[in-house]
């Protein structure tokens, strides 16, 4: 099948440089980033034509680049403009968008000097939300395996290394439920495959720390900031697994998904087996920030 947007036009990828259409898109099989993992990507949403947290992405980006030693050739407004100029030459305003970037084409063996230059290629498309934007809730497994440990691969990189989380997704499809929930080394909560949680215990919103063995959700920290609004005392802390299984509400947030309730974990019915009032209160304020969030990004 042609990808195409809604008006069944061919989408095209930004591919080092070139607009190519998408569907003949193609890297080289010398790539780092395809024989190694060596690299790392972004996931953004457009909505009526405004970026969200574009620079918020353009940043988390750059700082993964940094820990990764990948030197982006473009200044981070360059680089944001030309996310912009993706959807344009697309004609989307409702769109996902995938950045990724590669070590670059090399030569067989791990030694980055290998590879002269970065691969950057840059994808958008509509896309549905993740579970359908189910927000009646999912079901959730704790997986058995854990988050990769902040001195080792810090899950705060974005990097293209996710047998981590797809090992954790396996986990969960074989559990016949939507979603894993990872641990850290410590046994505390981290987050789920893709998306980062909140669970509500007596009327307080609690979340992982940052340092806690996760990546820094662009779409976590504006939850937190839209409960915050709405008067809840937020914590990020670690978390037991106690603590989420006696949740009075558990959620996901995350690009991909947005905002989804955890109705069930292992067998055990969070709250009352439905999404909550916080939950509820939240989303309804977050898709009004999602209409006011023009930040200059505007694709018309
Ligand atoms: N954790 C992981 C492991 C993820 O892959 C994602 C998706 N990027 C998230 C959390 C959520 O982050 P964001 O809100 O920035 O999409």
């Amino acid at each position: 099948m042609t990808a195409t947007s809604p008006e069944n036009k061919t989408l095209y990828a930004y591919v080092d440089g070139k607009y190519v259409p998408k569907d003949e898109a193609s890297i080289s099989i010398y790539d780092h980033g395809f024989l190694y993992g060596d690299g790392i990507f972004e996931a953004i949403r457009a909505y009526d034509g405004n970026v969200f947290k574009l620079r918020e992405h353009i940043d988390r980006l750059y700082e993964s680049a940094k820990s990764i030693k990948i030197d982006i050739p473009f200044s981070r407004e360059e680089f944001s403009r030309l996310v912009i100029d993706v959807l344009r030459k697309n004609g989307l305003t409702n769109s996902y968008i995938r950045i990724v970037i590669s070590r670059g084409r090399g030569r067989m063996g791990v030694d980055p000097r290998n590879c002269t230059k970065p691969t950057i290629v840059i994808m958008v498309e509509p896309r549905e939300p993740l579970f359908g934007g189910n927000v009646k809730g999912i079901s959730a497994i704790v997986a058995s395996m854990r988050r990769t440990p902040s001195w080792s691969l810090d899950p705060r990189i974005k990097t293209l290394n996710y047998l981590n989380n797809i090992m954790a997704k396996i986990e969960a499809i074989e559990a016949g439920v939507e979603e894993a929930i990872m641990l850290n080394e410590e046994g505390c909560v981290a987050e789920t495959s893709t998306e980062n949680i909140f669970i509500v215990k007596s009327g307080t919103v609690i979340t992982p720390h940052p340092s806690q063995g996760l990546l820094r959700g662009i779409t976590r920290d504006a939850v937190i900031n839209v409960a915050k609004e709405l008067g809840y005392t937020v914590e990020e802390r670690p978390m037991t697994v106690h603590e989420l299984y006696n949740a009075d509400e558990v959620f996901v947030t995350g690009t991909a998904a947005e905002l989804v309730p955890i109705v069930k974990i292992s067998g055990r019915k969070i709250g009352e087996e439905k999404p909550g009032p916080i939950f509820s209160r939240i989303l309804g304020r977050f898709k009004e920030s999602i209409k006011k969030s023009t930040e200059g990004t505007a694709v018309n």
